[in-house]
């Protein structure tokens, strides 16, 4: 994550793809990782009954390995492994189990270029960008720290005397379904604590982007996991729908969107499995006049139009901005994201790169076209994809509108692409009541030097997580999750690991 000083002085420049050692390097990487297949117990599957997806480089455009796509009989066979390692894993003594999750951490740490490299070609992201490998070490050696933290209680009795306990047991085996945007990251943010609380895990990473999961999973059995407690099998829809509805499943973590959430519900129906979902986000980002307006501007182009190409489920994509300084602070976010440069992922000076798929480029434009025909703002700058030596690739121009809408699609909807909605208000109470007037409740970003203020507008605000002032990112000890249609349960901190451990109370009479 850049810091938010070095935002701010990141010289403008566009550069060319480079089909360089590290291009030839991290492609070897992924087609290593795609050519081995699904990790499913002790052994690798190369093939996969529901046929292979081209795996294209985000950057180029070109096809740079196949990826074997899981069915149900991957599927199937992920969970019998889980099940059988079950007992393995629960065996393991604690202090085992605590240094099996250090190891893995520090593998993490030593691999954090390939894991770079490899984040980059899965999905786009700028190895100047997000350190895939420190960010899910971070988050390794947090739960690392729970294992032997897990207790139970003892629990006073009504009406005669007995001894009557909680144990904090784990469910058993968890499916996992991670998001593209950062598959890496999902490991350290659902399997680790699924681990560490004593579950076994099946992972689905999604076809599109498969490689930092597949990467987690090999890590993990150098590490000393138990083979059997981390599969991952990567795939589509079919895969998804076969893990959900598996009988050996006991609960299931699920990120994506909000129609998938509930085809991921129906399914989970059937069986009754208790799910934590991770939805989508449309985060109002409120700049009050009093702010330090250089910290809002950074914190609204970097993250409202630029990071992860606006691929982001908590990026502040609605940005309010207080009439007063409206223009001043309008003018200084397209200077800022029109000086970002774009460009090769690999390249560690660019701090943006090209968006996940041609699909995802098309639909983004769809968008971007709907709202300049529809009137929904003022197209300030971007909106097109990129041309020249960037033509081949997903690329989109961080996009800004201005003097937004606040009905529009635009405004109201998941664009998931480098588009930062900018909206006008006069008072407090206006901005949180459309901060609040939208379907998502995932995340919110308050910027002012007020700090009653501050406190009060978080309280007001109907999200999971509100930040003030800056953007340290995400951190493994804070709670992060859904209000309202992003979804429920949490990742990080203790309700993290809880979400993967049902209380079993034992009722001795005396
Ligand atoms: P998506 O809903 O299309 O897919 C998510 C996953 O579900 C994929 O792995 C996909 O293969 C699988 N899937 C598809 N159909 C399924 C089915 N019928 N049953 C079971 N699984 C099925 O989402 P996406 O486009 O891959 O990701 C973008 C969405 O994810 C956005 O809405 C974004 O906000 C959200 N997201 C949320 C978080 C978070 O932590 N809250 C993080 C990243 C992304």
């Amino acid at each position: 994550m850049q810091s938010r000083s070095d935002w701010s002085i990141i010289p403008p420049l566009t550069t060319e793809i480079a089909h360089t050692d590290a291009r030839h390097a991290a492609t070897e990487l992924v087609r290593g990782l795609a050519a081995r297949g699904h990790v499913i117990g002790d052994g690798r599957v190369a093939d996969g009954s529901a046929g292979v997806y081209e795996h294209h480089d985000p950057a180029t455009g070109a096809v740079h390995a196949e990826v074997a796509l899981g069915g149900a009989a991957e599927i199937d066979a992920a969970v019998r492994a889980a099940r059988d390692a079950l007992p393995v894993w629960r065996a393991t003594p604690v202090e085992q189990r605590v240094a099996i999750l250090h190891r893995l951490a520090d593998l993490l740490v030593e691999r954090r270029a390939d894991a770079a490299a490899v984040n980059a070609l899965d999905n786009g992201t700028p190895v100047s960008g997000i350190d895939s490998g420190a960010y899910t070490a971070a988050w390794t050696r947090y739960y690392a720290g729970w294992v032997d933290k897990l207790e139970g209680q003892v629990v006073p009795v009504y009406g005669g005397d007995a001894l009557d306990y909680v144990l904090p047991e784990p469910y058993g085996v968890i499916g996992a379904i991670v998001p593209w945007n950062g598959p890496m990251m999902g490991m350290g943010q659902k399997v680790v604590p699924a681990l560490a609380a004593g579950n076994t895990v099946v992972t689905k990473p999604p076809e599109i982007a498969p490689f930092g999961a597949l990467m987690f999973a090999e890590l993990a059995l150098e590490a000393g996991l138990p083979p059997g407690a981390c599969n991952v099998v990567p795939g589509g829809a079919v895969a998804g729908q076969a893990l959900v509805r598996h009988p050996g499943v006991n609960k299931v973590s699920f990120t994506g969107g909000l129609e998938t959430a509930r085809a991921v519900i129906a399914a989970a129906a059937d069986n009754v499995v208790p799910l934590t979902l991770e939805l989508g986000g449309k985060s109002a980002n409120i700049i009050f006049p009093d702010a330090d307006l250089d910290v809002a501007v950074s914190v609204a182009a970097m993250l409202g139009a630029v990071l992860l190409s606006g691929q982001g489920c908590a990026l502040p994509t609605r940005c309010y901005v207080h009439d007063d300084v409206y223009d001043d602070v309008v003018a200084r976010i397209v200077a800022q994201v029109e000086g970002v440069p774009v460009g090769d992922p690999l390249d560690p000076t660019v701090l943006m790169g090209p968006v996940v798929t041609d699909a995802a480029c098309t639909r983004i434009l769809g968008v971007i076209e709907r709202a300049t025909a529809g009137g929904a703002g003022e197209l300030l700058t971007g909106g097109e994809r990129l041309g020249g030596p960037l033509a081949d690739g997903y690329y989109i121009a961080p996009t800004v509108f201005g003097d937004v809408d606040h009905d529009s699609e635009l405004a109201q909807r998941e664009v998931f692409g480098p588009v930062l909605s900018v909206l006008r208000f006069r008072d407090e109470d206006e901005v949180v009541a459309k901060a609040n007037d939208n379907p998502f409740g995932l995340a919110a970003y308050v910027h002012t030097r007020d700090v009653a203020r501050a406190h009060r507008v978080a309280r007001r605000l109907d999200v999971g997580t509100v930040t003030v002032n800056a953007f340290p990112g995400m951190s493994p000890s804070a709670p992060f999750g859904g209000f309202k249609q992003s979804g429920f349960g949490r990742e990080g901190g203790r309700a993290g690991i809880e979400e993967f451990v049902r209380p079993k109370n034992v009722v001795i009479g005396l």
